[in-house]
């Protein structure tokens, strides 16, 4: 299951920066995933809970932004989304495309808490 990978990764970078900001506490982690990531948010929100648990993060909650695959046509320079994998240009069928979002796996925001 390559959620289980990817929230590992996740984890292991917000134990990092959250090393960093200490005492403040992670309450809120939120992610940007492209669609051609093909992750399953509530499979990664799980395995993320999973590993979290009895660390200092398990109180902070996973949010996925899921981010839709938009291409640029090479040919007559259209831009359009992408849906089922199609990867040809809905208006003149040229393959030749430039993907512009959609491939990305970043951590967009992390909310923190202070410790009283
Ligand atoms: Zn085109």
């Amino acid at each position: 299951m390559h959620e289980t990978g990817l929230a590992q990764e996740i984890v292991n970078i917000v134990e990092e920066i959250a090393r960093q900001h200490s005492p403040k506490q992670v309450i809120r982690i939120t992610l940007n995933i492209g669609e051609m990531v093909a992750v399953v948010p509530d499979m990664l929100k799980f395995a993320f809970q999973a590993i979290v648990e009895n660390t200092p993060l398990n109180n902070a909650r996973l949010e996925v932004q899921i981010i839709p695959v938009t291409a640029v046509c090479n040919k007559c320079r259209k831009s359009f989304h992408i849906s089922q994998f199609e990867f040809s240009c809905p208006y003149c069928s040229s393959v030749d495309l430039t993907v512009r979002s959609g491939d990305e796996f970043l951590i967009k925001e992390l909310e923190f808490k202070e410790c009283p």
